[in-house]
């Protein structure tokens, strides 16, 4: 079972196919460099201080203490320099359970009772503090099965450890995949089960609920009035990404997602961990007794669960091979949605970092890249052609949602069988087919106002 385990089974995000109970397959000695050494023969590089010393990935021995600012060190860095979170906004922190979400979670919370503090004996003199929300998305309802009790547990287990944090009060949101097929006559759990039923292929399957479960998070996001979602996606996970992506020939998109931000979605996505290892954050969990909830972990399959064993094998080798994965696909070039514009951020940032934003140019805030109707990747050029010569044969309406479907969703998610497209599309709640409708339709509009100055096939040559 620890071959499957993308990230040491800290269910970091997105990217992330852990699984459950890894953390009992992987016994301290093969964490490799990184460990908890009883005695404390060594000393801390960083300080005097005595106590257990941990070795990190690469570098020099640390005391908990230090190991604990060291992590917590790029985490701040990761926000403050990527103008993550303003203080006015609300943050929805992506709660999986796991230790690598947990860790997210924690340190937002500090830095939000810093900013309370700050607001409290400056006497609303400094910056007002950001809110903080929690979201748990349960998937219990396509997961092998889970007693009713089981899933009341974990989801107690998920409020308490929030109700633990304060200052700050926390909401919880507690949202099931099925919430987004739910119409006012079903709770939409049927749909899910049908439309994730006709996906034949694992890897697809796997990719489908990953996208669902994005999904659900910019819901509930977007109903409760929050600013930011926060993932736990950590360096382990997205190294697995870029493997996986590579080998389903998501290649041109793949860029889009290893970056600290992606405001592709309504609600932007950062992912403040990106630079930390799991097996940093499931120490870090260890050190500092922060309880994690992993009973309704999902494992990865397909694709998917095959590189995380491998990218396993390679930690095992050498820890920080997750991290030269990471800065080799980070070499590749972002899209323009990879970073937040100038508006609005400007006038909260320490006065070092405003050139990093003040280069954006005002053409750029809104981007203009298409993105794949299922999975959100950007075209490339080959499909934009291919949609653009559909979009033109104005036929039936499903031949545009296909078009409007990357190369690698075509191949793994939309049903092989022409006769069953139009059922899937039809069981897909209706704002992700709207996308295309309103495409199409503005498409249309050009079409209708420029109408007069087009050449119709007979005025050639007349
Ligand atoms: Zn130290
Ligand atoms: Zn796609």
């Amino acid at each position: 079972m620890a071959a499957a385990s993308a990230c040491g089974g800290s269910g970091c995000g997105p990217h992330c196919s852990s699984s459950a109970g890894a953390e009992e397959d992987a016994p301290a000695e093969r964490l490799g460099q990184l460990s908890i050494s009883g005695a404390a023969s060594t000393a801390c590089g960083k300080c005097d201080g005595g106590g257990a010393t941990v070795a990190v990935a690469g570098g020099v021995g640390m005391c908990g203490e230090c190991f604990r600012a060291h992590l917590f060190g790029k985490f701040k860095l990761a926000v403050t320099s990527n103008a993550m979170v303003r203080p006015t906004d609300t943050v929805l922190v992506a709660f999986s359970g796991g230790p690598a979400s947990r860790v997210a979670l924690q340190f937002i919370h500090e830095m939000q009772s810093k900013a309370i503090q700050s607001w409290e004996t400056s006497n609303a003199q400094a910056l007002p503090a950001f809110g903080v929300g929690v979201a748990f998305v349960d998937e219990s309802s396509i997961l092998s099965p889970k007693t009713k009790h089981e899933i009341e547990s974990a989801f107690e287990d998920i409020r308490s450890i929030v109700s633990s944090l304060s200052p700050g009060e926390k909401a919880v949101h507690i949202a099931s995949l099925g919430d987004l097929f739910a119409s006012e006559s079903e709770d939409g759990v049927g749909r899910l089960r049908e439309v994730v039923g006709m996906i034949g292929d694992e890897t697809g399957r796997d990719d489908f609920l990953q996208r669902l479960r994005m999904l659900l998070l910019q819901k509930v996001a977007l109903e409760n009035g929050y600013a930011k979602i926060m993932l736990g996606s950590c360096a382990s996970g997205i190294a697995c990404h870029v493997l996986s992506a590579t080998v389903k020939g998501h290649g041109y998109s793949l860029p889009a997602d290893v970056q600290y931000v992606d405001t592709r979605w309504e609600v932007p996505v950062v992912l403040p961990l990106r630079d930390c290892l799991a097996q940093e954050l499931s120490l870090l969990c260890k050190l500092d007794s922060l309880k994690t909830q992993q009973l309704l972990d999902r494992p990865g399959s397909g694709i998917n669960s095959l590189v995380a064993s491998f990218i396993a094998r390679l930690r095992e080798e050498n820890p920080s091979r997750e991290h030269t994965i990471l800065r080799t696909a980070q070499k590749l070039k972002p899209f323009s949605f990879n970073k937040f514009s100038a508006n609005g951020y400007h006038d909260f940032l320490p006065s070092r970092l405003r050139p990093k934003f003040q280069n954006v140019d005002s053409n750029e805030s809104t981007f203009t890249e298409i993105l794949c109707l299922i999975c959100g990747s950007p075209f490339s050029e080959s499909e934009l052609q291919n949609l653009e010569s559909t979009k033109h044969k104005a036929q039936k309406k499903i031949d545009l949602y296909t078009a409007h479907c990357c190369q690698s969703c075509r191949f793994q998610i939309i049903p092989s069988d022409t006769n069953m497209f139009e059922h899937f599309f039809s069981l897909l709640p209706k704002f992700w087919t709207d996308k295309v409708n309103s495409a199409s339709a503005s498409h249309n509009t050009l079409r209708d106002q420029i109408e007069d100055y087009l050449l119709e096939d007979d005025d050639v040559g007349t």
